[in-house]
């Protein structure tokens, strides 16, 4: 699953060419897994695009890397600012944003200081539905996975990390050649935990699970969308530890990340989820999600942060007019 490349990306305070956006091969990152990252969704909406929990987003950025005892050269608000920019400037009117901040070259030591510093980058592209085209309405087959999520002992697995993402990639990559959509791992006591790049929801009599953050999960705020959406709707819902068995008892299950968005899941090892097809609860979620875009879900969360216009940003003080193209079709 490729991208198609857009006109700019953001690095370390300057607007460059895609092409230009490089770093050198002895980055630390590259070596030994030092970044921190975000996904992050725009989506348009009847009033023009929106950045969806673009501040939440970086809050988590910012934790990530405090947790690996990385500082990130820039202020919070600075960064949310040029991931509403980086949708506008390249002319989008929904987007992935990817925000991303890493250490660079200069030394072979584990803990570098002001020899690797950190570097911050901004991309984003237009990117569909993450688990297949038509997951969200048909649902996906999904594995338990044989690799388990790593314990909070061995690893900050709140921490959204670089590194960890060799453990998803097992997750996900031994799904796949086994013809799966995704695989759901265990945590290290064999509770249930979550996908390569998604909490997991299960409903079961009328009442809606998800594993606690201590089941080795990332604090989705996907997640902690459905939570609030859920008891919005007066629905029923519950974290707590989960046995494997809920899988196979489960009336519904879902995934939730701002990638995947909230995607049914209709067969665990081939064992039909309930009736087989996403669930009257699972629907109603994602209906109330993506009304916030629509509009018919009004958002009292002040969870969209619109995107203004490209025209705005040329005639901001720091904007780089020789890097900044002209770019038609600008967005509103
Ligand atoms: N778990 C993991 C391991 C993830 O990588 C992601 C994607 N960021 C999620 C859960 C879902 O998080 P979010 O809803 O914030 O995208």
């Amino acid at each position: 699953m490729g991208y198609t490349p857009t006109a700019l990306i953001w690095k370390n305070g300057e607007w460059l060419d895609w092409r230009n956006a490089t770093v050198h091969v002895l980055s630390h990152a590259l070596h030994y897994g030092s970044s921190v990252f975000e996904g992050v969704r725009a989506y348009d909406t009847p009033h023009g695009p929106v950045v969806f929990r673009n501040a939440d987003h970086i809050d988590r950025m910012y934790d990530s890397a405090r947790m690996y005892g990385m500082d990130i050269p820039f202020a919070k608000d600075d960064i949310c600012r040029i991931c509403r920019e980086v949708v506008s400037r390249n002319g989008l009117r929904s987007a992935y944003i990817r925000p991303f901040a890493y250490r660079v070259e200069g030394t072979f030591s584990l803990t570098p200081g002001a020899d690797a510093p950190v570097e911050v980058s901004v991309a984003a592209i237009e990117w569909g539905e993450y688990l297949g085209s038509g997951a969200i309405n048909d649902g996906i087959d999904v594995c338990l996975s044989s690799w388990r999520r790593l314990p909070g002992s061995a690893a900050p697995v709140l921490s959204k990390a670089g590194g960890h993402y060799l453990n998803a990639q097992l997750i996900a990559g031994e799904a796949q050649r086994n013809g799966y959509a995704e695989g759901i791992a265990l945590d290290p006591l064999g509770n249930l935990s979550e996908g390569s790049s998604e909490n997991i929801f299960v409903v079961h009599r009328g009442r809606i699970y998800t594993p606690p953050l201590s089941c080795s999960v990332l604090g989705g705020i996907t997640r902690d969308t459905v939570i609030e959406l859920a008891r919005d709707s007066s629905l029923d819902i519950k974290e707590q530890p989960l046995p494997r068995e809920m899988l196979h008892v489960a009336d519904e299950i879902f995934l939730t990340g701002t990638a995947a968005e909230i995607t049914p899941v209709r067969s665990v090892d081939r064992i039909p989820v309930g009736q087989g097809r996403p669930g009257e609860v699972t629907r109603h979620l994602q209906a109330k999600f993506f009304g916030l875009f629509s509009g018919e879900t009004s958002d009292r969360w002040a969870w969209l942060d619109p995107v203004m216009p490209t025209t705005e940003h040329e005639t901001a003080p720091n904007v780089d007019a020789a890097t900044t193209p002209a770019l038609a079709g600008e967005a509103g």
